[in-house]
């Protein structure tokens, strides 16, 4: 590996996002492994409060990229933005979530820079002077391991909280404004509006018992039985992207990585297969009970207690349990 780490940073109304230490964590270590520097950029209008707590996270150079259009997220201003940067510092690694920036940006920066992207990956170790990456397939039944040679810049984009985040505090970094030039005129895209989503109220992110449902369930008629398990055991319904796409339950109930990581003190899955984009927000829970047909439902392996059985069947014999 050639050339210094950068990270790519989110934050949100002034706050980084937990996966940008998750990533200057890992970059740090690798930056110490190949002896190189790490850097994290920001990209915003007002960054002012952001620069003071990334420079101090362990990073060696905080990059500031601050220009009014740059206020609210655009697809095409932020690659341009964050790809004028990459010319500037030529980096051997880009570090990014595999989040809705890093689905959006990468791969359109990876073709600006004639780099090498790898999107979704769940592991990240140095072998010798390569990275080795995991990542999953077939929508989280199959892993694979890859190891990247050729073009740098290699993109990388990381699901969020599968890397520890450890404390890199301890340096203070030098900061860089580096000067970016974008041109409205010749955008393809506009941005009406940002709506945010009415959640009613719910939090599931708080609940200390979660009952999750799954497709498995069978359809929106079975959410009753979900919905009695968990008021009597106190706790508060949950569900997997298909539900929530399917009209089931509102999206406020989603766990995901395009909705809320959980860590209850107990979670239970009711005819979730498993997938990554599903596990890796509800895999820090406490207690993970998985109610599945299947006995090699990916959802077994996360797992402290696992039903092979129908949810139909399973579900009202906990329901009548609860109740005592
Ligand atoms: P399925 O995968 O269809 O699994 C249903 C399970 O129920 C199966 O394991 C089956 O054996 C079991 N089953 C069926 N009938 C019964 C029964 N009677 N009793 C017991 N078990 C039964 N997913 C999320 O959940 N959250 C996200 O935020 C999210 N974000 C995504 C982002 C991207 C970019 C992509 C590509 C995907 C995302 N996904 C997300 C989708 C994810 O890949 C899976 O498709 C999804 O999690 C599957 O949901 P599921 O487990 O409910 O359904």
């Amino acid at each position: 590996m050639k050339g210094e780490i950068l990270v790519i940073g989110e934050h949100r109304d002034g706050i980084v996002d937990n996966i940008t230490w998750e990533l200057i964590s890992k970059g740090r270590f690798l930056a110490d492994q190949w002896g190189t520097h790490l850097a994290v950029l920001a990209v915003g209008s007002e960054l002012d409060q952001l620069v003071d707590s990334l420079a101090s996270s362990g990073v060696d150079l905080v990059l500031p990229v601050q220009h009014t259009l740059l206020e609210k997220y655009h697809a095409e201003l932020y690659t341009t933005a964050i790809a004028q940067v990459c010319e500037q510092l030529d980096p051997g690694l880009v570090l990014m979530g595999y989040t809705y920036l890093g689905m959006e940006v990468g791969p359109a920066l990876a073709v600006r820079l004639g780099g090498t992207m790898v999107s979704n990956c769940s592991e990240l170790e140095a072998e010798g002077d390569h990275l080795v990456a995991v990542r999953s397939v077939f929508g989280g039944t199959l892993q694979i391991k890859v190891r990247l040679k050729g073009e740098q810049p290699h993109l990388l984009s990381i699901v969020k909280g599968v890397l520890p985040r450890d404390n890199v505090e301890g340096r203070i970094a030098a900061v860089k404004r580096p000067a970016v030039d974008l041109d409205q005129s010749s955008l393809r895209s506009r941005i009406l509006d940002m709506l945010t989503i009415d959640t009613g109220g719910i939090d599931i992110t708080k609940a200390k018992i979660l009952v999750s449902a799954g497709r498995g369930i069978g359809g929106p008629d079975k959410i009753p039985m979900l919905r009695e398990l968990a008021d009597a055991l106190g706790g508060e319904l949950a569900c997997s992207r298909p539900v929530a796409d399917m009209g089931w339950l509102p999206v406020a109930h989603q766990v995901g990585i395009s909705a809320s990581t959980v860590t209850p003190c107990v979670y239970i899955a009711c005819g979730i297969s498993g997938a990554s984009q599903h596990v890796t927000a509800m895999r820090d829970s406490g207690r993970i009970i998985a109610i599945n047909k299947d006995p090699n439902a990916p959802i077994f392996r996360v797992a402290h207690y696992g039903i092979i059985g129908d949810v139909l069947e399973v579900v009202p014999a906990l329901i009548e349990e609860a109740k005592g």
